[in-house]
């Protein structure tokens, strides 16, 4: 899928998981709901990093322009260093470790770490690059023709305005995890759900995703998974534009409802 899908879907994703935590007697106060949502939808670009012309590879100019390169050098190793015998000779590493359970588990639980260790600025450098992202995703053809420069301030002001009211006491830094010292560590999970939602996303895609790597289906490690192929639709059809994103949005609406206790 392109970018303003995943990013929808990423928003939706987390404000389902509003609504369970809410049946599930944990609910998350707003800012949270906000916070998480936003992040999500950013997160849920960030698996395309090995990709030169995704929205996250151009969003922190020369920055992120550098570590797409390095991303994509090491999901190429990586797939070159595990390939079984059936899968396919590939030539860079676009949808491969990226696109990953491993991965989404692996980044999600390292920002946790991060935010819970690495106190405010930290918490406030997770927040910017996601709500950045978010911009990018949620509002691609505002974004997209005003300059970078105003899209990092604008991350920078919602960053700086969540954090803020994350800290007030019963606001959300202690959402789920309630004791002393684990401050933000509920940061990870939208950011592994994003990851994840961007997988399922591309596996109803025509190319499928390797989700379920390192596990081997059959003689492949880096097995594409996905809906049967005649079901699957290309990146940016109308399927998706006409159909999966109205389709979000709804869903969203819904989560969104339920987990403010509405529903
Ligand atoms: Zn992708």
């Amino acid at each position: 899928m392109m970018g303003p899908a995943h990013s929808l879907s990423g928003a939706a994703a987390w404000l389902g998981v509003g609504a369970a935590a809410y049946g599930a007697g944990s609910p998350m106060p707003w800012p949270v709901l906000v916070s998480g949502a936003l992040i999500c939808a950013g997160a849920a670009l960030a698996p395309d990093l090995d990709h030169k012309a995704a929205t996250i590879s151009r969003a922190f100019g020369p920055l992120s322009r550098w570590l797409c390169e390095v991303v994509d050098a090491l999901s190429h190793a990586a797939y070159k260093a595990t390939k079984m015998r059936g899968d396919s000779h590939r030539s860079g590493g676009h949808r491969t470790l990226t696109h990953t359970w491993l991965w989404a588990v692996l980044v999600g639980g390292g920002m946790s770490l991060l935010a819970m260790e690495g106190g405010r600025w930290a918490v406030l450098g997770i927040l910017f690059v996601h709500m950045v992202l978010a911009i990018e995703g949620l509002l691609w053809r505002a974004a997209r023709v005003s300059s970078d420069v105003l899209v990092w301030l604008l991350g920078a002001a919602s960053a700086w305005i969540l954090a803020q009211t994350m800290d007030q006491p019963g606001n959300g830094a202690n959402w789920l995890f309630g004791e002393p010292g684990q401050e933000y560590l509920w940061l990870g999970l939208p950011i592994m759900l994003g990851a994840l939602v961007h997988d399922i996303g591309d596996a109803l895609t025509v190319s499928g995703c390797p989700i379920l790597w390192p596990i081997p289906i059959g003689r492949k490690r880096w097995y594409a998974l996905g809906t049967p192929k005649p079901m699957r639709f290309r990146a940016g059809s109308w399927v998706e534009l006409k159909v999966l994103m109205p389709a979000f949005m709804l869903l969203g609406g819904i989560g969104a409802l339920g987990a403010l206790g509405y529903i």
